[in-house]
């Protein structure tokens, strides 16, 4: 579903991915963790075709390099929800999730049924019914972010990519988020890559884990073997006091 193979990246001289090479099959469910500036954001960036200045390596979805795919067929292959949205237009909840329509509509054609009913689907999913007819400007940084996600579900790709969707939720909308996530991951085999920052949130939800430091790839694989309290210790610099429980609680001693 998504290959990358050797990715380098530099904003200016400073690499910012060094050599990133990793796999996923239809159906994965993977979270991405590293400490803040590791990459996180350039490598979801990076596949989903969003940084300004090329890359060298490769990136390859559904066997195709990511060269080849038009704005419009990378839009039906891929889902991402970025780490801020700026409300800069001042659309409805109900529209913006529409909006995750549009690569499935020729260009002047009106919604469908069909598109409907998937917008109703979303919105419901994430708990944005009653909100449906909101203006963006009027929500808080976390009711943006649940609309995000539901226009991004409302894409139906094969392949969602989320850039720390849980961070402005409470606790209750952090797991509504994972389990909607979930539910597409195993009904769908959506593929979902999720950046994350709660270790237990990705023992919970996530089959993989792909660790990163400084932009460099430090283990990929089973989250199990992934988030060891010895390699979270080396990718966060941890000082000796921290411990890490089984289920992916920090604490000092
Ligand atoms: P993360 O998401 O893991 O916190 P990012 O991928 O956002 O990290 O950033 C990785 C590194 O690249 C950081 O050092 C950051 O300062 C730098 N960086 C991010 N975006 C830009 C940019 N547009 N121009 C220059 N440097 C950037
Ligand atoms: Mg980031």
């Amino acid at each position: 579903m998504l290959s990358v193979t050797n990715l380098n990246f530099s904003y200016e001289q400073e690499p910012v991915l060094k050599n990133i090479s990793f796999h996923l099959g239809k159906g994965d469910f993977c979270a991405v963790i590293g400490p803040n500036g590791s990459g996180k954001s350039t490598l979801l960036k990076a596949v989903s075709n969003l940084l300004d200045s090329p890359f060298t390596g490769s990136v390859v979805i559904d066997g195709k390099p990511l060269a080849t795919f038009s704005a419009r067929t990378l839009a039906l292959q891929l889902g991402f929800v970025a780490q801020r949205t700026d409300v800069v237009f001042d659309f409805s909840v109900f529209d913006t999730v529409m909006m995750g329509r549009h690569p499935h509509q020729s260009r002047w054609q009106v919604s469908t049924p069909l598109d409907v009913a998937v917008v109703t689907e979303m919105l419901h999913k994430n708990g944005l019914w009653p909100l449906k007819d909101r203006q963006l400007t009027q929500l808080s940084g976390g009711e943006v972010q649940r609309v995000m996600v539901a226009r991004a579900m409302a894409q139906q790709t094969p392949l969602l990519l989320l850039d720390e969707p849980l961070a402005n939720l409470d606790v209750a909308y952090k797991f509504e988020v994972m389990k909607s996530l979930r539910e597409l991951n195993r009904e769908q085999k959506v593929t979902v890559v999720v950046v994350l920052h709660d270790f237990s949130f990705a023992k919970q939800f996530a089959d993989k884990t792909l660790l990163l430091k400084q932009g460099e790839l430090l283990a990929f694989g089973s989250t199990e073997d992934v988030l060891t309290e010895p390699n979270v210790r080396n990718a966060f610099d941890l000082p000796p006091c921290y411990r890490m429980d089984e289920r992916g609680n920090v604490y000092c001693e």
